[in-house]
C-alpha cells in the first residue's frame, strides 16, 4: 500500500532530510586517503545524535552498522570497517535518519583525493541521472517515466544500470510501497502506478562502469552487494516528496546542491 503523508508528516520528514543533508556534506569533508569507513561513521553518527536523529541502518534486517560504506567495486550495502581508503578510490555512502518516527535516506559516491577520469565520469553520469529524475517528478508522472528517463541516461553513456536493487518509497518505515526501479521491462509496465501529492520515494540509480550483473559477497551475517565483472560502480540516492504542483528534495545538503 503506497501511503500519503500528510504535511505534519512531511515537516518530520524535512527534518530527517536536513540531519541527513548535513551528515552526507560532513562526510564529504571527512573523506580523504588514509581515512577508514569506520571514521567517516563515527563522525556522521555524533552529527546525526546531536541533530536529534537516529541512524536507522542499524539491526535493519541485521545490518551491522548505521550507515552503508561500499568502495570501487561494492555497489551498495558495503560495512563500514577499519581498512584506510586509498587516493583513487571511490566510496559511496547511504545513511538513513529517523526523526521522531519518520524516515529520510539518501546517498552519494565520493572521490577519494585524485581519482582516474573514469571514476570521475562514472560518478558525474550516476549523479546527473538522479538529477534528471528528480527534475521529472510531481503529481501524475508514472515511476515508468522516472525510471526509463535513469536508465536512459545511463545505459546512454555506456554504462550498466543495476537492476537487482531499486528505490523505494519511505516514511515511517525505510522500506515502504511503491518499489522504484532504475529499469523498464514489461512486469514493471504492468504494475506503473502514477504519484501523487504526499507521496514520498526515494530515488537511487546505481551505475556499474561494466556489466549491470551484481553478486553477493558474504561478510560475517550480511551480504554486501558488488559489481560481478569487479569493475566500479557509482550510487546517488534523495528522498523526494511529491507535492500540490511539483516536488520537495527532502535531503539536500545545507544550502542545495547535491
Ligand atoms: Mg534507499
Amino acid at each position: 500500500m503506497v501511503t500519503r503523508k500528510s504535511r505534519r508528516e512531511l515537516d518530520r520528514m524535512r527534518e530527517a532530510g536536513r540531519i541527513v543533508g548535513e551528515s552526507l556534506a560532513l562526510a564529504d569533508r571527512v573523506v580523504a586517503p588514509g581515512v577508514t569507513t569506520k571514521d567517516i561513521e563515527r563522525e556522521m553518527v555524533a552529527l546525526i545524535r546531536r541533530g536529534g536523529g537516529e541512524p536507522c541502518f542499524l539491526g535493519y534486517r541485521g545490518f551491522p552498522a548505521c550507515i552503508c560504506a561500499s568502495v570501487n567495486e561494492e555497489v551498495v550495502h558495503g560495512i563500514p570497517d577499519d581498512r584506510r581508503l586509498r587516493e583513487g578510490d571511490i566510496v559511496g555512502i547511504d545513511v538513513g535518519v529517523r526523526y521522531k518516527g519518520y524516515i529520510a535516506d539518501a546517498a552519494r559516491t565520493f572521490a577519494v583525493g585524485r581519482v582516474e577520469d573514469r571514476a570521475q565520469r562514472l560518478m558525474d553520469v550516476c549523479r546527473e541521472s538522479l538529477e534528471i529524475a528528480l527534475a521529472a517528478v510531481g503529481p501524475d508522472v508514472r515511476l515508468s517515466e522516472i525510471a526509463s528517463r535513469i536508465q536512459a541516461h545511463i545505459e546512454g553513456a555506456g554504462y550498466g544500470v543495476v537492476r537487482d536493487y531499486s528505490g523505494h518509497g519511505v516514511g515511517r518505515q525505510m522500506h515502504e510501497d511503491p518499489q522504484v526501479p532504475n529499469y523498464v521491462d514489461e512486469h514493471f509496465r504492468r504494475n506503473d502506478m502514477a504519484l501523487k501529492p504526499g507521496h514520498v520515494i526515494a530515488i537511487e540509480p546505481m551505475a556499474n562502469e561494466g556489466t549491470h550483473l551484481t553478486s553477493r559477497v558474504r561478510k560475517g551475517n550480511w551480504d554486501v552487494v558488488v559489481t560481478r565483472d569487479g569493475k566500479l560502480s557509482a550510487h546517488f540516492e534523495h528522498t523526494v516528496a511529491v507535492l500540490d504542483e511539483g516536488s520537495e528534495v527532502l535531503t539536500q545538503k545545507p544550502g542545495g546542491g547535491d
